[in-house]
């Protein structure tokens, strides 16, 4: 189902009056990802569109929840403003998807080292309740008024507790010069240098660990590497940052800009143009998010666990995601996976299946999650009748 704005509270109170199983959904790009859902109606956001108002001076921008993150940072653009958050994974292929979809999966990647999460991009939302009441949390200005932080508990949501219709996000000036450097080496190496730009007065836009097999699959060495994105207002002051580094390590630092960089990225993940039409352009058999302790990346990138797989974790935080490199099936079997959730377990983080492949022998999506009883709670407050995402969270019985 697709409504317009002025037939989706209707449709949603006549969902809930029916008890009909529904999950909210933004442009259906990645909506199977993650547990799988039972029998239920997509109510999409696709018409939910545009943007309601931009205060470029206020650093503020108010849009509908169905409005595609490309034509949100298009928009800023001219205003040297953006919204500061990676492109999602596999957007070449599948789209960016929408900003309500980006702030229900809650995900921010790599630039989450120097501009925090998309929770901490957001200052206010609207939603739908499950029964249709419309509500609001947050506010349209960056300070807001104290009380519950509703808008934050709907980061992350999977579309399990309402549908959000319109947020209200910072937006930041657009650096005005970019540049990226890779360094390749041992783990050793590569961990002392993390961990002195870590603590460093420095401030990376990013600071990824890559594993070998990524930096193969991006044409470099298949060699651990770390990604370092630098950004500034002066290309004196990255030549002085990059100098520092560079004093730092004896390894050498290769240096890209900005187009190269992202190419770079789109290669990796087997999304640019010059892939041909094979294993480059199909869909990865598995496609798992993970954590760790920050200071057990090196570890977990030893471990054989990890060594067949593409896997891009940020030093800052220890968060990332692994991929399987081979098409089909993959040559990875689900105990290995099960062995892998085992060790980020022991290395203080945890594992989440978003796709697995079809027919293999279904692990769960999420490991062990000890708010479990905390979730079901939070989410019979939201969805009396459980109507929403069913089977998508952890630990919730069905109705
Ligand atoms: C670096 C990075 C990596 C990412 N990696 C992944 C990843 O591996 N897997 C992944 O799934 N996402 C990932 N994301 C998030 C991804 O951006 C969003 O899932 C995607 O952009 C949403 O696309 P969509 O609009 O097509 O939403 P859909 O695919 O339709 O829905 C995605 C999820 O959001 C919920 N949802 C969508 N719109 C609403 C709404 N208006 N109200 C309430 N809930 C809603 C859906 O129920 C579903 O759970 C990543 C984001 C970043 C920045």
């Amino acid at each position: 189902m697709s409504p317009d704005a002025n037939e989706l509270q209707e449709l949603v109170r006549e969902l809930h009056r029916q008890g009909t199983a529904w999950v909210p959904s933004g442009l259906g790009s990645r909506l199977d990802w993650g547990a799988p859902l039972r029998d239920c109606t997509p109510v999409s956001c696709a018409r939910l569109r545009g943007i309601v108002e931009h205060n470029p001076g206020d650093f503020t921008i108010s849009v509908r929840a169905g409005t595609p993150l490309l034509e949100v940072q298009a928009a800023l653009a001219p205003h040297r403003q953006w919204l500061a958050v990676d492109q999602p994974w596999g957007s070449r292929r599948l789209g960016a998807g929408s900003v309500g979809g980006l702030v229900a999966r809650g995900l921010a990647g790599g630039y989450r080292q120097r501009y925090l999460g998309i929770r901490d991009q957001l200052i206010g939302l609207s939603l739908l309740r499950a029964d249709g009441t419309a509500a609001k949390a947050g506010g349209r200005v960056v300070k807001n008024v104290a009380g519950y932080d509703l808008m934050r508990l709907f980061c992350g949501s999977w579309g399990s507790l309402g549908l959000i219709t319109e947020l209200n996000l910072r937006t930041l000036p657009l650096p005005p010069i970019r540049r990226g450097l890779l360094v390749q080496g041992s783990l050793n190496e590569l961990g002392s240098l993390s961990q002195w730009l870590l603590g460093s007065s420095l401030s990376p836009e990013r600071l990824d660990w890559w594993s070998a097999p990524l930096a193969a699959a991006a044409g470099l060495e298949a060699a651990p590497l770390l990604l370092i994105a630098l950004a500034s207002i002066s290309a004196a002051s990255l030549d002085q940052q990059q100098a520092a580094m560079a004093a730092q390590t004896p390894l050498p630092l290769r240096r890209l800009e900005t187009e190269a960089l992202d190419h770079l990225l789109a290669h990796a993940r087997g999304e640019d143009s010059s892939a041909g039409d094979g294993e480059a352009r199909t869909e990865p058999a598995w496609l798992l998010r993970l954590g760790v302790s920050p200071d057990q990346v090196p570890e977990a990138l030893a471990s054989p666990e990890l060594q067949g797989l593409a896997s891009e974790l940020a030093a800052g935080s220890g968060l990332g995601l692994a991929w399987s490199l081979a098409a089909g099936s993959g040559d990875l079997e689900p105990e290995g996976v099960q062995r892998l959730r085992q060790l980020c377990q022991r290395l203080g983080g945890w594992l989440t299946v978003l796709r697995q492949p079809p027919g293999s022998s279904a692990l769960p999506a999420w490991g062990d999650a000890p708010a479990r009883l905390m979730i079901e709670r939070v989410k019979r407050q939201f969805d009396p009748k459980l109507q929403l995402a069913p089977g998508r969270l952890p630990g919730v019985a069905s109705a």
